[in-house]
């Protein structure tokens, strides 16, 4: 049994969370996550940022195990989730609590559902495996969870295979699939990218009911701010393989400190002045293995300074629970 955390905890805490691949001929490991570490509060949304190839996508899989071969997470990582580290669980425990208490909802409803059986039977093979129900009441139990997650006449759609539904209706089939079983925590992954934007908005809108409903904690993975200006109380923001700036949304918003976040921020389209010209960052996110020595971020950097190219920065506070990784913010200055 997973000992409960105390309330006082976080329900999912990451730390020093490090995934490798192999080099190649000769070559040192590469490294794609770095030293991550982050938390999740009882109820709380924390959405992972960064541009596509920053590490958030590999954060999130390692954190229920799941990195994909021929990456391995390194020894020393931690992820703490109701106060055992599922990195040291074996995998028959992680799968006992992968659907249940912990669940993931991937950007691609097509490619993760299985097309030869219907989505009902689909919704009702998790119930089937994480608890003692019959065939008719994990039926029921599926039925009445998407109706619950919107999927109107559920009844007659979970009938139906999922090659019958359009994407957003899928998408809600897979927040069934993840939400059947009451978790505590939701992992999300891009889980509107592949939607239209009225459909986007409506699946945003449901999980954030559903998250005031059943005071489920959910980590949301994104690179677009503006799901995160809707969603999160926190933010991590990501850039190459680290946790580069953290913080209360309003703050960080208000008062970005990493010149990555200024950034994404300063390319994110406003309501107020559609029209303006959106400044890009120049560049693109290196390969793993490709970062920069000190800051990985200073060859995209209007700010760098010689000590950026010398020494990799570390976090700095700079405000109440809101910390960035730049050598501007360091105590004195770079
Ligand atoms: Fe830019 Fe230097 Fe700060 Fe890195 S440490 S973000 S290069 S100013």
């Amino acid at each position: 049994m997973t000992s409960p955390a105390a309330p006082t905890e976080p329900l999912l805490a990451v730390d020093a969370l490090r995934v490798a691949f192999p080099g190649g001929r000769q070559a040192p490991p590469v490294r794609a996550v770095d030293g991550v570490a982050f938390t999740v509060g009882r109820g709380e949304t924390v959405c992972l940022v960064g541009e596509s190839g920053c590490g958030k996508s590999l954060t999130a899989l390692a954190c229920l195990g799941l990195v994909p071969e021929p990456g391995v997470i390194e020894p020393g990582s931690r992820v703490v989730f109701e106060g055992a580290d599922l990195l040291a669980l074996p995998e028959a425990r992680r799968r006992a609590l992968r659907g249940n208490r912990l669940s993931l909802v991937f950007q691609e409803p097509m490619t993760a559902l299985n097309p030869v059986l219907t989505v009902g039977a689909q919704v009702a093979e998790v119930v089937r495996v994480h608890a003692r129900a019959s065939r008719r009441e994990a039926w029921a139990r599926a039925v009445a969870m998407l109706e619950r997650v919107g999927v109107g006449d559920a009844a007659t759609r979970a009938r139906q295979y999922p090659h019958e539904l359009s994407g957003g209706l899928r998408q809600r089939v897979l927040i069934a699939m993840a939400l059947v079983m009451g978790p505590a925590l939701l992992i999300a992954d891009e889980p509107t990218t592949a939607l239209d934007v009225t459909i986007q908005a409506q699946v945003l809108d449901l999980l954030r009911t559903l998250r005031q409903d059943t005071g489920m904690a959910l980590l949301l993975i994104t690179h677009d701010l503006g799901v995160v200006a809707e969603m999160a109380d926190r933010v991590v923001v990501m850039y190459a393989g680290r946790v580069v700036e953290e913080g209360p949304v309003a703050a960080l918003f208000a008062a970005p400190a990493h010149p990555y976040t200024r950034g994404l921020l300063a390319a994110m389209p406003r309501v107020d002045t559609p029209d303006a010209p959106l400044a890009a960052i120049p560049g693109s996110v290196p390969a793993p293995g490709r970062w920069p020595s000190g800051c990985p971020f200073r060859d995209r950097c209007a700010h760098a300074v010689a000590r950026c190219a010398a020494e990799a920065p570390a976090l700095h506070t700079v405000g109440a629970a809101h910390r960035a990784r730049c050598h501007l913010v360091a105590p004195g200055g770079a």
